[in-house]
C-alpha cells in the first residue's frame, strides 16, 4: 500500500538545492571575474613599470622604444603600439637603429 508521501518536501528540497547551487555559482563567477580584473591590473602595472611598450611607424615599418626621440617625431596617424617586441617583429617591423628595442 502506497503511503501518502509528502511530495512537497521533495520539491522544497530540490528548490533549496538549486538555490544554494545558484548562489554558489554566482559567488564563484564573481570571484573569478574580480581575480581576472586584478590580474589585468597587475599586467598593466608591469607593462608601465618596465615601459614594455613599443611605438611602430607604419610609414617605414620601424619600431622604437617608448622613450626614443625618433618615436616622438612619428605623426599620430602612422603610430601603432606594440606591447610585445615579438608582436612587432611578427608584423615585419624592423627595430630602430637608434634605440635598439
Ligand atoms: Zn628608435
Amino acid at each position: 500500500m502506497k503511503t501518502s508521501s509528502p511530495r512537497w518536501w521533495y520539491w522544497l528540497a530540490w528548490l533549496l538545492a538549486f538555490a544554494i547551487l545558484a548562489v554558489t555559482v554566482r559567488m564563484a563567477l564573481e570571484h573569478a571575474l574580480s581575480a581576472h580584473d586584478r590580474l589585468e591590473a597587475d599586467v598593466q602595472a608591469v607593462i608601465e613599470r618596465h615601459q614594455l611598450t613599443y611605438i611602430g611607424d607604419l610609414s617605414n615599418q620601424v619600431f622604437h622604444r617608448k622613450d626614443c626621440p625618433l618615436a616622438a617625431s612619428i605623426p599620430k596617424r602612422f603610430q601603432v603600439m606594440f606591447y610585445l617586441r615579438r608582436a612587432a617583429l611578427e608584423m615585419r617591423f624592423t627595430p630602430c637603429h637608434h634605440c635598439r628595442p
